[in-house]
């Protein structure tokens, strides 16, 4: 069973819901760095506020923190048996970073599943969100941003991850329901 996985999407792809699809199916934690930031943010940390200048910008968080923050939480127990990151890595180097951290720990990543969707489509299902979750990284011009930042630095792990051999790319157009069929289907 594929147990150490990533979801790689556009924001807005609806990596989060399905995620918490693919956790319950394979019984795994699911591992966020959004979400770690935000209770960062949350608590009001140093590393927190830092953050949240760059979140609220729709700019990455640097490489470093990043870095740091995920190597501590992989030694948790609770990944042992597995895990999904959802919005990470990033970039090429964290990708990179991962698989080191990965290997030292002995093992290494089984899938990556890529959501594909239409960028277009996101800019409005962000703006739905933006009234839901009262996100303060979810108005149109932080929303372009994101796009932006995700078509330069994200996109080309989706060919990194496919040269490895890992990915299973999923068309995330349809409904929430039909991509977790696509998913599952995959999964199983
Ligand atoms: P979304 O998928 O909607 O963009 P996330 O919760 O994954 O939401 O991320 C929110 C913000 O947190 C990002 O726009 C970015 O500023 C920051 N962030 C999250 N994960 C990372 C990461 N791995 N590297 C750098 N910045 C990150």
């Amino acid at each position: 069973m594929k147990k150490r996985l990533l979801i790689l999407g556009a924001p807005g792809a609806g990596k989060g819901t399905q995620a918490r699809n693919i956790c319950e199916l394979l019984d795994i934690p699911t591992f966020s760095t959004g979400a770690m930031l935000r209770s960062q943010m949350k608590a009001g940390t140093e590393l927190g506020k830092k953050a949240k200048e760059l979140i609220d910008r729709g700019e990455l968080v640097p490489d470093s923190v990043i870095s740091s923050l995920v190597g501590a939480e992989l030694q948790s127990p609770r990944y042992r048996e597995g895990f999904l990151a959802d919005g990470y890595p990033r970039n090429l180097e964290q990708a990179h970073f991962l698989d080191q951290v990965l290997k030292n720990m002995g093992t290494h990543l089984d899938a990556v599943i890529n959501l594909d969707v239409e960028l277009e489509d996101v800019v409005g299902r962000l703006l739905k969100r933006a009234e839901i979750e009262n996100r303060s990284d979810d108005t149109e011009p932080v929303i372009r941003r994101r796009l932006q930042v995700y078509k330069e630095q994200t996109e080309p792990l989706v060919r990194y991850y496919r040269e490895a051999g890992l990915l299973i790319n999923i068309d995330g157009n349809g409904s929430i329901d039909q991509v977790w069929d696509s998913i599952a289907a995959q999964l199983r």
